[in-house]
């Protein structure tokens, strides 16, 4: 992650057509390479916030700002907003629209103006990272959830935008899916790419990101460290999320003595472990000392 700004939103409020207020007063900064999650009860707001930021929604009130220019949505203005901004849609069948796989993911990066041989070796590599082979001749309409929830994504992460947002991505997948996914937003970060997505998987955003903003409501109602907010148990109930178990096992593990009081709280099962391990040899370590 760098000190630089890349996405910056003030006095964001959005009332659809019927009269819903989806979003009101939203003001958030995030920094190049930054990894947030961005979670909350359905209805809360995520999917209308994420829309404003490419210009799908234009606000009701307030502004977007990509790298400190705020975005322009004559058509010439969405489309350099689109280069920047990739935005995989919450529903799949929103996105895709193009008769083949392969036509589907191929379509983004040509209209960039990449040559026909750039956009093949894109194309087959991220088809090859998301396994899309056996069916990348196929029709769109006749694939299943989880593949067009893959394919949706192929279709973003081949343009390499500098922000990358993501709605559920991990929704209609099956573990081993879910894996697959993850494992590329892991590469997209690696490559400097600033990472948003929205999810109700605690134990992911625990593990994942570096800051977690939780909505409520169509607000902004906390954001921080994932340590920072799921320690907070008001706020986890308001926003109908539980603890994750890695932090509640670390709780025990400290009331029961097992573990010192002070340590910072784990974010994986490996440091978890690691901490038990350690104080285990300590603990050994101590008696030998009291026999001598
Ligand atoms: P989330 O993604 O957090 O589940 P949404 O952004 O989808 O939340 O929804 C925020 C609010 O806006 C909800 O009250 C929802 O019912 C409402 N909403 C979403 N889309 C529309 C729409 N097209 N017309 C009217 N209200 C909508
Ligand atoms: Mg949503």
């Amino acid at each position: 992650m760098t000190e630089k700004t890349i996405l910056s939103v003030r006095g964001l409020s959005y009332t659809y057509p019927d009269g819903t207020k989806a979003l009101q007063g939203v003001d958030l900064d995030v920094r190049q390479g930054e990894k947030v999650a961005f979670m909350g009860a359905n209805g809360s707001g995520k999917s209308t916030f994420f829309l404003h930021l490419n210009g799908v929604y234009k606000p009701s009130a307030g502004s977007v700002y990509i790298d400190g220019v705020p975005i322009n949505y004559s058509r010439k203005g969405l489309l350099q907003v689109r280069r920047k901004v990739g935005i995989v849609f919450q529903d799949p069948d929103s996105q895709l629209f193009s008769a083949s796989v392969a036509q589907e993911i191929s379509f983004g990066v040509l209209n960039l103006g990449a040559s026909q041989e750039e956009a093949k070796n894109k194309v087959d590599a991220v088809i090859e990272e998301l396994e899309i082979a056996p069916f990348r001749e196929k029709p769109t309409h006749f694939l299943s959830g989880g593949q067009k929830k893959r394919v949706s994504i192929a279709d973003i992460a081949v343009m390499e935008p500098d922000i990358i947002i993501l709605d559920e991505p991990s929704s209609a997948l099956d573990p081993y899916h879910v894996e697959m996914i993850d494992a590329l937003i892991d590469r997209l970060s690696q490559r400097g790419i600033t990472v948003l997505l929205s999810t109700h998987d605690v134990e992911r955003a625990m593990c994942w990101a570096d800051r977690v903003v939780l909505f409520c409501e169509g607000k902004i109602a906390a954001q921080g460290s994932p340590e920072e907010i799921f320690s907070q148990e008001e706020l986890m109930e308001l926003t109908h999320l539980k603890k994750p178990v890695i932090y509640q096992l670390f709780d025990s593990l400290k009331d029961a003595g097992m573990l010192p009081q002070g340590l910072p709280v784990p974010r994986t099962v490996q440091q978890l472990t690691h901490y038990i391990e350690h104080a285990k040899e300590n603990k050994e370590q101590r008696s030998k000392t009291q026999q001598l």
